[in-house]
C-alpha cells in the first residue's frame, strides 16, 4: 500500500499545500501501521498520595514510523479520527491494555488496573461494551480492573448512542474517569448526568498553581469537588516534588506525572514497579 499511496499524490497539483500531502501521506502510512502492528502502548504509573501505593497504569498509545519518527499521538489521533481509524485504534488500545494487565496478573505483578483513553467516536460503536465484556472474560479480568478516559468532548457529543454506550459500559462496572477536568466547557453538568468515578485535573492547572494563586484556588476547588461528589481526583502532569506536596497538602488523591516516570514500555514500567517506592 506504501505504492498506491505515492501514486496518489500524482493526482493532485502542486499547488496542493505541503501540509495537506503530509497529512495524506499520515493517514496512509497510519492505515498500514494499524494493520501492521507498528503501535505500542507506553504505561505511566498513578500513584495514590495517601497510601503511596500504586493506583494505576495509563496506557498511552506510541506510534513509531520508519521515516518520520515517533510520532506523537496530538499528532495521530485527529488524523485517525478524521479518516475512521479511530475506532480501530481504541479497540486495538483496549486489547493490547487487557492483555497487559493479564500478563502482569499471570506473572504477580500487581497493578491494581489500567486507564485507556477513548475518543467520542469509540463511543458511537454500540457494540463497544459487548466488546469489553468480552476482552474482560477472555483476560480473565474484573469490569473495575479498567478505566475509560473520556474527555468533555464525549460529555459534549450529542449522538444518541454515546449516552447510551457509556451507561451500558458503567453498567457492566467499568470505571470511567473524565480526563483534562477543567479546561473546554463547563463539566459540572456532565458529572451530574454521567457516571463518572475519577476526575483527572489537567496538568495545565499543576503546571501553573505555585505561580498563581487563582490557578492554586482553582485546584483546590476541583479537590474539593472530587471531595463532596465521592470522586478519586488524579493530578496529571506532576512534575517535581514541590507540586506533589502542595496537592498532597489539599487532600488529592492521585497523582501521575514525570516526578514518577514518563510513560513506558511494559517490561520497562515493572523494572520501575520493582524499585518503586516512595518518601
Ligand atoms: P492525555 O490523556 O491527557 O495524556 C496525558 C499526556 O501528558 C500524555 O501525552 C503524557 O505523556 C503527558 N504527560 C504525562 N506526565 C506528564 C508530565 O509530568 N509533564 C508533561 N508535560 N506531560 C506529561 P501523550 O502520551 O503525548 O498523549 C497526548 C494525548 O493524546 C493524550 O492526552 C490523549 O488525549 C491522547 N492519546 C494518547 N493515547 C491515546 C489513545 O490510545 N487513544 C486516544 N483516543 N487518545 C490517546
Ligand atoms: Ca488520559
Ligand atoms: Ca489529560
Ligand atoms: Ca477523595
Amino acid at each position: 500500500t506504501k505504492a498506491q499511496n505515492r501514486g496518489r499524490f500524482s493526482f493532485f497539483s502542486d499547488e496542493m499545500n505541503s501540509q495537506a500531502q503530509e497529512r495524506l501521506a499520515l493517514e496512509g502510512a497510519l492505515r498500514d501501521a494499524l494493520r501492521g502492528g507498528d503501535f505500542e502502548l507506553h504505561y505511566q504509573p498513578q500513584v495514590n498520595f495517601h497510601t503511596g501505593l500504586l493506583h494505576g497504569v495509563e496506557a498511552l498509545a506510541r506510534w513509531h514510523h520508519d521515516q518520520l519518527g515517533q510520532v506523537s499521538p496530538a499528532r495521530f489521533i485527529p488524523i485517525a479520527e478524521e479518516c475512521g481509524l479511530i475506532g480501530e485504534l481504541g479497540k486495538w488500545a483496549l486489547e493490547e491494555a487487557c492483555f497487559q494487565l493479564h500478563d502482569w496478573r499471570r506473572r504477580g505483578i500487581d497493578v491494581p488496573s489500567v486507564s485507556v483513553n477513548l475518543s467520542s467516536t469509540n463511543f458511537h460503536d454500540l457494540e463497544l461494551p459487548q466488546f469489553i465484556a468480552g476482552l474482560l472474560q477472555r483476560f480473565d479480568l474484573a469490569p473495575g480492573d479498567l478505566t475509560l478516559e473520556i474527555t468533555e468532548t464525549v460529555m459534549m457529543d450529542t449522538n444518541p448512542s454515546t449516552t447510551r454506550t457509556i451507561r451500558e459500559v458503567h453498567a457492566q462496572g467499568v470505571k470511567l474517569a473524565m480526563d483534562d477536568f477543567g479546561t473546554g466547557y463547563s463539566s459540572l453538568g456532565y458529572l451530574r448526568n454521567l457516571p463518572v468515578c475519577e476526575l483527572k485535573l489537567d496538568q495545565s492547572f499543576v503546571r501553573d498553581m505555585d505561580r498563581d494563586q487563582t490557578v492554586l484556588a482553582l485546584t483546590n476547588a476541583v479537590i474539593r469537588i472530587g471531595e463532596s461528589l465521592d470522586l478519586i481526583v488524579v493530578a496529571e502532569g506532576v512534575e517535581d516534588k514541590r507540586q506533589y506536596d502542595l496537592l498532597k497538602q489539599q487532600g488529592c488523591d492521585v497523582a501521575q506525572g514525570y516526578l514518577f516516570s514518563r510513560p513506558m514500555l511494559a517490561g520497562i514500567f515493572e523494572h520501575w514497579l520493582k524499585n518503586f517506592k516512595i518518601d
